[in-house]
């Protein structure tokens, strides 16, 4: 199948051809004939796969087919809510590239900076809306956004939206928007409140599902380093002092982790920064504009702070810690091999890690090649598939979709979510059930990773909400 066959207008097409996209992805395929037939939509898909595209697409078209009359400043027509400010921007950035033939004007509201250059956007009139709840709320309540004339409206990352504490906001927002309506809902997991939400949210809605968790690893090259923990900083540095790898993202389960990392490979005269939730948000977007743009070649990250990063061309990520959830595993590793391109992942592991690459190598159901040729190598290890985790370190079941809830000012770090997702069922729910697709992009399922390592205390990440700085229109590409 191609995007021709999708009946797609013209200058979408183009848009499309302009950005290298020539087969549409799975949960492509399966939403646009349902959105353009005006069908709500229930998207059980996650960041990875295309899901963007599969909304963005049919509402640019839907919208410039539908054109209003040239008096007064434009309506909202669409709303897109997304938990992160990092998401909401590189959706309206989607929703530029795609729309870049048409005449519709989309702009991206989050908190955590000044609303001044908003409330112009807004003032001047924009067809499409993308916001984080927060502000999109405090706009509202200030008269600066009205949605009495939406058409669209698309809940991105429900399941993250709920566990980042946004669920009484997203619902003041549903409740202001016209009855009549084409409603989308997106979100990685389907966990009983999530379900619930959705039947508030939508009517008769087609289903489509794509990507279980184990299914994307294949195209990335995996290896596995065993080596003591002081040996890490030294092999990172032998690593990238190959002018070979072009672009890395180093994952540390820990902010101060991560920090320690770019210290030591500044003390070795390599750049890198970091992104996690303790950085300012004009840090965080300074350092992803510059690795997306390719002037920062190294960027270490935690989990949560590298969720909705989004770099075609990235060449390796470096798992400079294993994670103890096996799926983040496969969402780090997804971060790589993206659009087409290849990837490598390497993962460095330490002995008390071991039992968490077993649990990895059963997930994906296979053992992962163990590199040697190092001068780290810890002689005779390996791990394999079969053997269970010691019952001394249980694994804590993973927050709902990943995020975490933000902490509360008692600031004791512990998650309060701690029950694991149900797989969505595909005979349950409303509406259509579609196929379940075991190729989709990249992209899986993301768990909370920020759990505390053995014996370690309360240096978790957590994801800041709509709050922190940064002007976007410095970090566009
Ligand atoms: P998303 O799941 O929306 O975050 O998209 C993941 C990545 O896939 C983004 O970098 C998109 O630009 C890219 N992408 C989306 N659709 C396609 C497609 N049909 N062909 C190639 N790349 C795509």
């Amino acid at each position: 199948m191609t995007f021709n066959d999708l009946n797609l207008i013209e200058p979408i097409l183009k848009a499309l051809d302009t950005e290298g996209y020539t087969t549409p992805t799975p949960i492509q395929q399966q939403a646009i004939p349902y959105l353009l037939e005006e069908r709500d939509l229930l998207g059980i898909a996650q960041t990875g796969t295309g899901k963007t595209a599969a909304f963005a697409i049919p509402i640019l078209q839907m919208l410039d087919q539908n054109k209003l009359s040239n008096k007064g400043p434009r309506p909202i027509r669409a709303l897109i809510m997304t938990p992160t400010r990092e998401l909401a921007i590189q959706i309206e950035e989607s929703f530029a590239a795609y729309g870049r033939n048409l005449s519709l004007r989309t702009t991206v509201i989050f908190g955590g900076v000044s609303q001044h250059s908003q409330v112009n956007a807004l003032r001047a009139g924009v067809d499409i809306l993308v916001a984080t709840p927060g502000r999109l709320l405090d706009l509202m309540n200030q008269g600066h956004v009205s949605l009495r004339n939406l058409e669209r409206f698309v809940l991105d990352e429900a399941d993250r939206m709920l566990d980042m504490g946004f669920i009484h906001d997203v619902r003041k927002v549903i409740a202001k928007l016209p009855a009549k309506r084409q409603s989308l809902f997106f979100s990685a997991t389907m966990p009983d409140d999530v379900a619930k939400l959705a039947d508030t949210i939508l009517n008769r809605p087609a289903r489509v599902e794509v990507t279980p968790v184990s299914s994307t690893v294949d195209k990335v090259e995996q290896v596995v380093y065993f080596l003591s923990k002081n040996d890490k900083k030294k092999l990172l540095v032998d690593i990238l002092e190959d002018d070979a790898i072009r672009s890395v993202l180093v994952f540390t389960r820990t902010k101060h982790g991560a920090d320690h990392v770019v210290k030591d490979l500044r003390k070795a005269g390599i750049e890198a920064e970091a992104i996690h939730g303790n950085k300012s948000q004009n840090a965080r977007q300074r350092a992803l504009g510059g690795f997306k743009s390719g002037d920062l070649r190294v960027l270490i990250a935690t989990d949560i702070a590298a969720r909705g990063i989004d770099v075609d061309e990235l060449s390796c990520v470096i798992n400079y810690e294993i994670p103890n959830i096996p799926e983040t595993y496969v969402h780090r590793i997804g971060r790589t091999g993206r659009a087409g391109h290849d990837g490598r992942a390497m993962s460095f592991c330490e002995e008390e890690e071991q039992p968490y690459l077993r649990d990895i190598q059963k997930l994906i159901g296979k053992q992962i090649p163990v590199e040697t040729n190092h001068p780290y190598a810890m002689r005779g290890a390996s791990v394999p598939l079969t053997a269970s985790r010691p019952t001394n370190q249980p694994r804590q079941k993973p927050a709902a979709g990943g995020g975490q809830r933000p902490q509360s000012s008692s600031g004791n770090g512990q998650s309060s979510n701690q029950s694991r997702p149900s797989r969505p069922a595909g005979s349950s729910g409303r509406g259509q059930v579609l196929q379940r697709n075991n190729n989709a992009g990249p992209g899986n399922q993301e768990r909370n990773n920020n759990l505390p390592r053995p014996g370690s205390s309360f240096d978790r990440e957590r994801e800041p909400g709509t709050g922190g700085g940064g002007d976007r229109n410095r970090f566009r590409r």
